[in-house]
């Protein structure tokens, strides 16, 4: 079984976990040793949410993920992050699959297409008018269960 979830309702989900307390925090957060990693664990706390309302008693073996290179997220602190926020739930012991998409965005003066590996660039051209075209994803690709 495969299923898809769109990069923006994770993103609000991800969002809304963002606003919990952050100071004091005992949390999984504090056992890592500081709060680099908040973005990715709220992220990985919001894939399970988003997967496990999906499942009906299965257990899921392989996740993947599309990651953008322009998203901000850390692929290896998101692996770890997976890891802490996946216990005790049905995507316990999953595989995890980051796939990374660089980025890609249009000029906004000659039109060419330039790979950029940060949210701001500039085109060959000296024009700093990028429109990003992709990069930005944070989706669930696909949800393999048993
Ligand atoms: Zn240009």
């Amino acid at each position: 079984m495969q299923l898809s979830e769109q990069a923006g309702s994770l993103g609000r989900l991800a969002a809304r976990l963002h606003r919990g307390p952050t100071s004091g925090d005992t949390g999984p957060v504090g056992e890592l040793g500081s709060g680099v990693w908040v973005h990715e664990l709220a992220i990985g706390q919001s894939i399970v949410a988003a997967v496990t309302e999906r499942l009906e008693g299965e257990r899921v073996h392989r996740l993947v993920l599309e990651v953008g290179q322009l998203s901000g997220v850390v692929p290896d602190a998101l692996r770890f992050c997976f890891e802490v926020c996946t216990r005790d739930t049905p995507v316990e012991g999953a595989l995890l699959e980051i796939r990374e998409v660089g980025g890609l965005a249009r000029c906004g003066d000659c039109e060419r297409e330039v790979e950029i590996d940060a949210p701001f660039g500039v085109c060959d051209c000296g024009s700093p008018s990028l429109e990003v075209l992709r990069g930005r994803e944070l989706r669930i690709k696909e949800i393999e269960v048993d």
